[in-house]
């Protein structure tokens, strides 16, 4: 059993303060990068990543009212989804999705940020579909080409695009990435929010724009991220021992 697996455990007062001062820190941040770009502040919403987590830190940052989080393995997704219901928690699918676990996943999340290939997506529907629920899909780009990462190469979203839009229980939302390790986020950010321009000329509702995380949310914020998936900022990064 992993830490994640775990029963819900009450976390202590000291690791509450600890989470809740992390998110003030992360949330300021936000701000201050959201006012730097002329962007309004209802424009960015927070998804704070809980992967490796235990389910009570999750229960301490719904209290402190974020409630969309994301999960990257379907095993603690399923765990923690089953630990808090009726929290109200919106659970976001931001990992690399494998085609067998893909059905299990659209039976939890709102979103799935990782769709990057077409055989996903027959598998995704039927779990929206068992749920009654449209289940929205980012198209994760892989900005850079290299290889064993997730996400397709520009020139394949427009494709994949539009086979997301034209299946039932699948809604597209948009676009996301992760910046490439030792490239200026600045530059890939730029590149992907010109992909969702693209993207958005085809597909008017496809508004989001998944990107920035701990280290270089600013960057991303800077080029019109409508997403942030942060955890290591807000929640440490491992975890804590009680
Ligand atoms: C873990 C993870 C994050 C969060 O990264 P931090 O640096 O811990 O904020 C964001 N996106 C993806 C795809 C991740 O796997």
């Amino acid at each position: 059993m992993t830490a994640a697996e775990q029963p819900a455990a009450a976390p202590g007062t000291a690791r509450r303060a600890e989470i809740a001062a992390a998110l003030a820190a992360v949330r300021e941040r936000i701000t201050r990068a959201v006012a730097g770009s002329g962007r309004a502040p209802g424009d960015v919403t927070l998804v704070v990543v809980t992967k490796d987590v235990p389910a009570g830190d999750i229960a301490v940052v719904a209290s402190l009212g974020e409630l969309d989080v994301g999960e990257s393995r379907e095993q603690q997704l399923r765990a923690k989804h089953g630990e808090l219901a009726g929290l109200g928690l919106r659970w976001h699918f931001i990992g690399r999705l494998q085609r067998n676990k893909a059905t299990a996943v659209a039976r939890h999340v709102t979103t799935v940020h990782s769709v990057d290939d077409e055989r996903l997506l027959a598998p995704l529907a039927r779990g929206a579909l068992e749920v009654g629920r449209e289940l929205g899909c980012l198209i994760q780009v892989n900005l850079d080409g290299a290889p064993g990462r997730g996400g397709v190469a520009a020139g394949e979203v427009a494709g994949l695009a539009a086979a997301v839009a034209t299946t039932p229980g699948l809604a597209l939302r948009g676009v996301m990435a992760v910046a490439p390790i030792g490239a200026d986020p600045g530059t890939a950010f730029a590149r992907l929010a010109e992909l969702s321009r693209r993207l958005h000329g085809d597909h008017p509702g496809a508004t989001w724009i998944s990107a920035g995380m701990s280290g270089d949310l600013e960057a991303a914020v800077e080029n019109g991220a409508t997403h942030l998936r942060i955890g290591t900022a807000i929640l440490g990064s491992r975890p804590p021992a009680r």
